[in-house]
């Protein structure tokens, strides 16, 4: 059954934010916050729902959700008229529950950072804000229950670009904590998407060795779009923490770009690889772990640590933050790497092109880099395959000014490592012994030339695709 749509002069806050220009612009054509409305603008027609403005925003928009779930906002002066359809006034708060109990399930603590997944809609602002609260957590996504026994705990409340440093440090610590004093079966960690893959690496060098999964998961929409990941991936994600044998760093989310499965990723050989697919995490240089849905976990192979009783950890949280990555374009100018050094920066990640390359004006800095005890890596742009610094003479140069390959290693993974290398370090050869030594598949012998497609829903979309374009 519908609502009846609330008189219009009677609903309280219908201007909610809106002053100046846009509410002279609501009033006249008698639609208001929430009102469903057609707009018809210069630019075209839109419809969506009215959202609240904040009070501090400018008075020339309106601003509107559409069905896609996006957020436009319709300058006024382009606005012809708008017509109510309809009236949603939306719920943000969802119910809180507890979380039942059943000593058959496994026991798993969820800790959650911030990201999308942890938000829901600012009407005030019609930005995605953080906000995080166990009972909310089940209250949205009660399938929970069916999997495993959770335990919820807020470390942070911050979109990825913000974690540093001190939360590496925090949530390796909590990790540790966790494992060892609670009679847990597995760890997941709520973050952002778009900086996973950061802490998926650098969590791999902090904690290593755990008896049980640590499984990190995001979403790329937030849960009150329709087509929201967060569910779904929370879902896998638990299961895969409460029930999968491969006791390491794990990534879960979407495999294909439909829901049929989700894909776990090992920590050091993950990276986010669209802006905006639900998709958008893929093993790079490796396949996979595994695939994951509501039933069962799928090993796609057989190299990893397996789960243990004994609840030993060790963890490793020391992060020297002063490191930079350095992504080279051509023209680069030998001043970019003289500031990191006069700055007191101590470890710089190149990115080289191809095999490992910069231009030779750069040569005399990074030898003054390196006279500094700068310590100095190189990755490839490439992302696939390995640095080679013998196959040109301009490679063999660059080592000679002691810049060192970093063979398969991802930059942000190379980064990672080394602010961890120098938390221990800043001794040449040590550094140096601690980032060539993987720890968890960061380098690995050969990549396979399969990887990529076959196993992460690439086959089956390529032929869901041929088989659509061909009929
Ligand atoms: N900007 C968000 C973040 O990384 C995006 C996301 O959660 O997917 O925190």
């Amino acid at each position: 059954m519908t609502e009846p749509i609330p008189v219009f002069d009677e609903r309280p806050d219908r201007y909610k934010g809106y002053r100046g220009a846009a509410r002279a612009l609501l009033e006249r054509e008698r639609v208001g916050v929430w009102s469903d409305v057609l707009a018809r603008t210069s630019r075209g027609d839109f419809a969506g729902i009215i959202l609240p403005r904040s009070e501090t925003a400018d008075d020339r928009h309106i601003v509107i959700k559409m069905v896609s779930g996006y957020n436009v906002g319709l300058a006024v002066a382009n606005v012809i008229s708008m017509v109510e359809r309809g009236y949603t006034e939306a719920h943000y708060k969802v119910p809180e529950k507890e979380f039942p109990v059943d000593g058959g399930k496994p026991n798993v603590v969820l800790f959650g950072t911030g990201g999308t997944i942890a938000s829901r809609l600012d009407y005030r602002t019609g930005a995605v804000i953080p906000a995080f609260s166990p009972g909310e957590l089940y209250g949205s996504v009660p399938e929970l229950a069916d999997v495993c026994n959770l335990r919820t705990e807020k470390l942070y409340g911050v979109f990825s670009e913000n974690m540093a440093r001190e939360q590496y440090i925090g949530l390796a610590e909590a990790i540790g904590r966790a494992i060892r004093e609670e009679g847990i079966d597995g760890i997941v960690v709520g973050h952002g998407t778009d900086t996973m893959h950061h802490t998926a690496a650098v969590l791999t060098f902090m904690v290593q060795n755990p008896p049980i999964p640590i499984v990190m998961v995001g979403s790329q929409r937030s849960s009150d779009r329709p087509s929201s990941d967060a569910a779904l991936n929370l879902i896998h994600a638990a299961k895969t923490a409460g029930t999968s044998d491969i006791a390491e760093v794990l990534v879960c989310m979407f495999g294909p770009t439909s829901d049929e499965y989700g894909l776990l990723h090992r920590g050091t050989r993950v990276r986010k690889m669209h802006s905006s697919y639900r998709s958008t995490f893929r093993t790079i240089g490796d396949i996979p772990m595994a695939t994951v849905d509501r039933d069962e976990i799928v090993p796609l192979r057989s190299d990893y640590n397996r789960r243990r009783e004994d609840r030993e950890v060790t963890i490793d949280a020391v992060f020297d933050d002063r490191v930079s990555i350095i992504y080279y374009y051509p023209g680069m100018k030998a001043d970019v790497i003289d500031s990191l050094i006069d700055c007191g920066y101590k470890g710089i990640v190149i990115a080289g092109t191809g095999l490992g390359h910069v231009n030779k004006p750069l040569y005399p800095a990074l030898k003054r880099a390196h006279d500094a005890g700068v310590h100095v890596y190189m990755t490839v742009q490439t992302l696939w395959g390995y640095v080679q610094m013998y196959v040109y003479d301009t490679g063999r140069d660059m080592m000679e000014l002691g810049v060192v390959p970093a063979a398969n290693m991802l930059p942000e993974v190379a980064y990672m490592k080394l602010c961890w290398a120098l938390g221990h370090s800043h001794e040449r050869d040590e550094v140096k012994r601690l980032m060539l030594t993987p720890i968890s598949s960061e380098i690995t012998r050969r990549e396979p030339h399969d990887g990529y497609l076959i196993y992460q829903g690439g086959l089956p979309e390529v032929a869901e695709f041929v088989a659509g374009n061909l009929k």
